[in-house]
């Protein structure tokens, strides 16, 4: 029987690892990290449009749908929750993104999410000033939670056993390992804050590019910031006072930070996940790229992965990586 090793057990090696266990695959596992990774801060939020220019994200509906599916499934089998629904207001910060709204409307691209307008004026003590949009099918995945209960299911070891199959799953790291830096990958950091608003008492996600994310009571995360020129893991200054500042913009309430964390997401050029075997190296295989949607596009991604290295199944062509080997 085929055995696995992972290497990495973010997000991407925890949903890796679940594919491989649910096909009877021994797998260990092994991570080095010893400080915050991108699964490890990350919100966890899916969003079916996203951006300035109100795009519906790639293939939203088939992977929302195998998200919910993966998801489900780890809940039912490990007894835990990792899925929490939200609806989600979005404030219209110019009028470009008024003529994107009406464009993608008439056009019906907004048909299948449900989407309402929200017209110019007030709204909840929130100003639209612009006008906005309101939809459902958000949800955050506890992506830390997922990764331990996928981990407890693994055999931990910093060896692979003698024939394996190696998977890697290392994040932006890839980088600097000389059998993927070749990969597409741009890391971007990203910046998100744990704030107490005492009597907000917001029930849905609010957004004018900067979201605000209830949690639990007066407790919410406010994030997330994108930079791909600063490579150091630590928090800024910078990001915090912007973060807050976007925050602020929408609600008048004080905001108190109990935590800021960052990290750098493995994020591509081409904003797609990457996906296959090494083109000279035919037991070393890659699932990398998840950047900003990766409690999106995992599920599907990790799929594509395991097919192919158990069936001989090509991954789909658009997040195959034998396009970037040169
Ligand atoms: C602030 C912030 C907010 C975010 N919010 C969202 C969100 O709302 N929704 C969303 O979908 N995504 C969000 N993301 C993005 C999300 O975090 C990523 O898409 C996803 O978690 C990436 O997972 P990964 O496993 O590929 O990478 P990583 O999380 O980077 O995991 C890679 C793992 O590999 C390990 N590793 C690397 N090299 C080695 C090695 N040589 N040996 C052993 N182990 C190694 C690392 O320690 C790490 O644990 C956010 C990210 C950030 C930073």
């Amino acid at each position: 029987m085929t055995s696995v090793h992972i290497v990495g057990m973010g997000l991407a090696g925890s949903l890796a690892a679940w594919e491989f266990l649910k096909r009877g695959v021994r797998v260990t596992a092994w991570d080095d990290s010893s400080g915050d990774t991108s699964s490890l801060v990350a919100a966890g939020m899916i969003t079916p449009i996203t951006g300035q220019r109100l795009k519906p994200t790639w293939r939203g509906p088939e992977l929302l749908a195998r998200a919910r599916e993966t998801y489900g499934e780890i809940e039912q089998q490990c007894d835990v929750v990792l899925r929490r629904e939200y609806e989600l207001r979005r404030v219209f910060r110019n009028a470009d993104m008024q003529e994107w709204f009406r464009r993608r409307s008439e056009s019906g691209e907004f048909d299948v999410f449900g989407v309402r307008e929200i017209t110019p004026g007030e709204l909840d003590g929130v100003v639209y000033r612009f006008g906005g949009m309101e939809h459902g099918n958000v949800l955050t995945i506890d992506i830390p939670q997922l990764m331990a209960v996928v981990r407890s299911r693994v055999a931990w070891s910093d060896q692979p056993n003698p024939g394996s199959i190696i998977i890697h799953c290392t994040g932006f790291r890839a980088l600097s390992d000389p059998l993927w830096s070749w990969l597409p990958l741009e890391p971007s950091k990203g910046e998100i804050l744990d704030v107490v608003i005492p009597g907000l008492d917001l029930r849905h996600v609010l957004t004018n590019g900067t979201w605000i994310l209830p949690v639990d009571g007066d407790r919410y995360r406010i994030g997330a910031t994108h930079d791909w020129d600063d490579h150091d893991p630590h928090p800024t200054a910078a990001a915090r006072a912007e973060l807050l500042a976007a925050a602020q913009s929408m609600v008048q309430h004080d905001i108190a930070v109990v935590d800021h964390r960052s990290a750098l997401r493995p994020s591509t050029k081409f904003k797609r996940p990457l996906v296959g075997c090494h083109p000279h190296h035919s037991s070393h295989f890659v699932l990398n790229g998840l950047g900003t949607k990766g409690a999106l596009q995992g599920p599907y991604a990790a799929a594509q992965l395991v097919a192919c290295v158990l069936d001989g199944v090509d991954p789909d062509a658009e997040i195959n990586i034998q396009r970037w080997w040169k």
